[in-house]
């Protein structure tokens, strides 16, 4: 159940709240024989309007109810007790977040997004819900909050104990993507479904969610393979934030993080140093020095050259 606030000003500048409610036909029509006594005037687009002390609700056959007044919240939360979780609304909060260790589920989620050296990185992984327990034992969560040492030691148990699917995306191939026009949001969705694919492919599960940190909402997700003519996997569920609200996606961003820095160890050997991870001034003078030793060309194979880094490190030169 969706429940969404906003707080208005009504005519006498006092605080009035409104709720929205998206509700299953059942409940739609119940609300209506509940509130038939209570009818008003009905606005157009509206399945009814009813008026009770403190609150007026209006429905829509498009079954979104809106709460109004300040006895709104107590109105509404009568009507969330009785129904079951409804698909959720566009982009908005699925029912139930913390509920997903619940179920069996695949989690998605990305990294080097925000580094200006390295690949852009993407994982899916499955995890049924007897598993729950063991990752939560090995203290995964978002792997922005656990050191790449950590995450080193533990994605390797992961991967023993998981499916799962692991897509990179070389700086090289990023940069001419980029150049093509496809930004970065496309590349992290091209590489989850190529990860998701992989993994049902090559598995047979069942699952009860395919949940991914949400990058994008949904319907720019879909959007963009129409534009790319690809048919994608569905079905899946956008989550902001989900690391914190699935063990699946906490384990995706560690694989993600863990190939993340593996890739960055392999740059290292072949540039012969280590380089910067993130964005900072540090990598833009990483950066200056490498155009300065071999040439603005040679970024190409180390990092995101869109990046405000390549005209700091430019700027650096002059
Ligand atoms: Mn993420």
């Amino acid at each position: 159940m969706i429940k969404l606030r906003m707080i208005i000003w009504n005519e006498r500048n006092d605080l009035m709240s409104v709720y929205t409610l998206l509700v299953d036909q059942k409940t739609l029509d119940t609300m209506a024989d509940f509130y038939q006594d209570y009818t008003v005037k009905t606005p157009s687009h509206a399945k009814f309007q009813a008026k009770i002390t403190g609150c007026t609700i209006t429905a829509y056959n498009s079954k979104k109810v809106v709460f109004q007044g300040k006895n709104a919240e107590q109105e509404i939360t009568l009507w969330q007790a009785l129904q079951q979780p409804v698909k959720q609304m566009k982009t908005k909060q699925v029912p139930h977040l913390t509920h997903f260790d619940n179920f069996d589920c695949i989690g998605c989620d990305e990294s080097g997004v925000g580094d200006y050296f390295g690949p852009l990185t993407a994982a899916c992984v499955y995890v049924p819900k007897q598993q729950t327990d063991k990752l939560k034992q090995l203290g995964i969560m978002d792997s922005k909050q656990m050191t790449d040492e950590y995450i080193c030691k533990i994605a390797p148990t992961i991967m023993e104990s998981c499916y799962h699917a692991i897509t990179i995306l070389p700086n090289e191939k990023y940069n001419q993507l980029q150049a093509k026009g496809i930004n970065g949001h496309m590349m992290k969705a091209l590489l989850h479904n190529q990860a998701l694919q992989k993994l049902l492919n090559d598995q047979t599960f069942t699952f009860d969610y395919i949940i991914m940190d949400q990058f994008v909402n949904e319907s720019t997700y879909y959007r963009y393979f129409k534009t790319l003519q690809i048919s994608p996997i569905t079905g899946l569920t956008f989550i902001p934030k989900a690391e914190g609200h699935s063990i699946a996606v906490a384990a995706a961003s560690v694989l993600a993080r863990y190939t993340y820095v593996k890739a960055m160890d392999k740059l290292a050997s072949k540039y012969g140093k280590t380089l910067p991870k993130g964005a900072s001034k540090t990598v833009d003078h990483f950066a200056a020095e490498i155009i300065h030793t071999h040439g603005e060309s040679c970024l190409q194979i180390y990092a995101k050259v869109h990046f405000a880094t390549t005209q700091k490190a430019l700027e650096l030169l002059k």
